[in-house]
């Protein structure tokens, strides 16, 4: 995972900076320049749309390569640079205009700055060099990072001020003797339940999440009241806000999915995807909101490792013998099979079943009293007979708790 991180530097550039930023602007005009635009008819009105498409073949590039770098005075691979931006700006434009955010005019830059490749850089102990001119070097000082520099350096950017360094990230949040443990997850709105035959019922808690989210509905109902009175201050109390309960709430989710990946190794979660059918359903209400839900695999995808599971009755399933129970209600599963007979809470009972979804493991009895109830005498109550199943499981996989915050 790349992070950026931002340095001060007091390194005279701009000069360079500003040559780079002209033969940006002006590589973008002259692609702009080759653009023809598609007219395509809009369903049920008159006008047409337009839609641009612009050279971006070999030729292309190659022409206006060789007519940047005459007279260019500074090292050949700028121009590269340049051009890769250019295009990559037009890109950006062209996505934006189709969305109806851009207008028909070719984009500027305005602000120096300057995308460094790896061909122009090179890691000198905490020194970076960077090549200005053929063997002419910049030298930028990173002994006073406050970040560690890992494996990897991605593109940097320079701006007359600082330096943008993407830097990789080595996450290693699995401790070792977590190694080996491999949880399933079942999301419900206050609570995180995992289950491993290892660890057993495995709760974290999500209280602060949920009461962040009310927090921040509340706060954007009163700033869409002030912005019905006052339009201009509403639209920019909103926009403040917003990046405001954004960055809360991702911070919350990193403390989540740092605990959660320090946990195990591997994680098993529902398919976010095949889940959009129980959006109405009861199950859907005691659960987490699916952006928050989104974010949480994407964080686990980067800090840990992540097996996606089909979500269809992982709550109505017996995680003992497999028999649907259509009839869900309160917080207890109690499966319909007479012979099994099992009554146990409805979250670890889910995070079983996603267990075994993620281990390719069907529905065993055998399996469920050895794995799920013999190991969980660390609470100290203990297994006894089948037929005391119902009444010892809750106290056997008595959950671990775990807040995050
Ligand atoms: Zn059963």
């Amino acid at each position: 995972m790349l992070k950026t991180y931002s340095l001060k530097h007091r390194l005279n550039v701009r000069e360079f900076l500003y040559a780079y930023i002209a033969i940006l602007n002006s590589m973008i005009k002259d692609i702009w320049e080759t653009i023809e635009w598609e007219e395509i008819p809009i369903k049920g009105k008159k006008q047409k749309r337009l839609i641009p498409h612009y050279k971006k073949d070999k030729v292309m590039k190659s022409i206006l390569r060789d007519r940047y770098l005459e007279n260019w005075e500074y090292a050949n691979h700028w121009v590269d640079s340049a051009l890769k931006t250019a295009y990559s700006i037009l890109g950006s434009w062209k996505k934006n205009y189709i969305k109806g955010r851009r207008k028909r005019n070719y984009p500027v830059v305005k602000r120096p700055f300057a995308r460094i490749k790896q061909t122009m850089m090179k890691l000198e102990g905490d020194k970076l060099r960077i090549t200005i001119k053929p063997y002419e070097y910049l030298y930028i000082d990173l002994s006073k990072r406050y970040f560690k520099l890992g494996s990897r350096i991605g593109e940097p950017i320079l701006t007359p001020t600082h330096i943008h360094l993407p830097v990789e990230v080595d996450i290693n949040l699995c401790p070792e003797e977590n190694k080996n443990i491999r949880l399933g997850w079942d999301s419900n709105k206050m609570s995180l339940d995992g289950f491993s035959p290892k660890t057993g019922w495995m709760v974290i808690d999500i209280k602060e999440l949920h009461t962040a989210h009310i927090a921040c509905d509340n706060k954007r109902r009163r700033i869409n009241r002030i912005a019905a009175k006052k339009l201009k201050a509403g639209k920019r109390l909103k926009a403040k806000y917003s990046q405001r309960e954004k960055n809360r709430i991702e911070q919350i989710l990193h403390r989540i999915t740092n605990k959660l990946s320090s946990m195990g190794s591997k994680h098993g979660f529902e398919d976010l995807d095949k889940k959009g059918m129980f959006k109405k359903s009861k199950k859907w209400n005691r659960e987490l909101s699916s952006t928050d839900w989104k974010t949480i695999v994407k964080h686990m995808d980067y800090k840990s490792s992540v097996e996606l599971v089909p979500p269809y009755n992982t709550s109505k399933d017996c995680s003992r013998c497999g028999c649907v129970n259509k009839d869900l209600n309160g917080v207890i599963f109690r499966c319909v099979n007479k012979e099994c007979g099992l009554k146990i809470n409805r979250q670890p009972n889910a995070a079983i079943n996603i267990y075994l979804k993620m281990e390719g493991l069907s529905h065993d009895v055998g399996w469920f009293d050895e794995n799920v109830v013999s190991g969980f005498t660390q609470t100290g109550a203990e297994w006894k007979e089948t037929n005391e199943l119902v009444r010892s499981l809750y106290d056997t996989m008595k959950p671990q708790f775990y807040g995050v915050l």
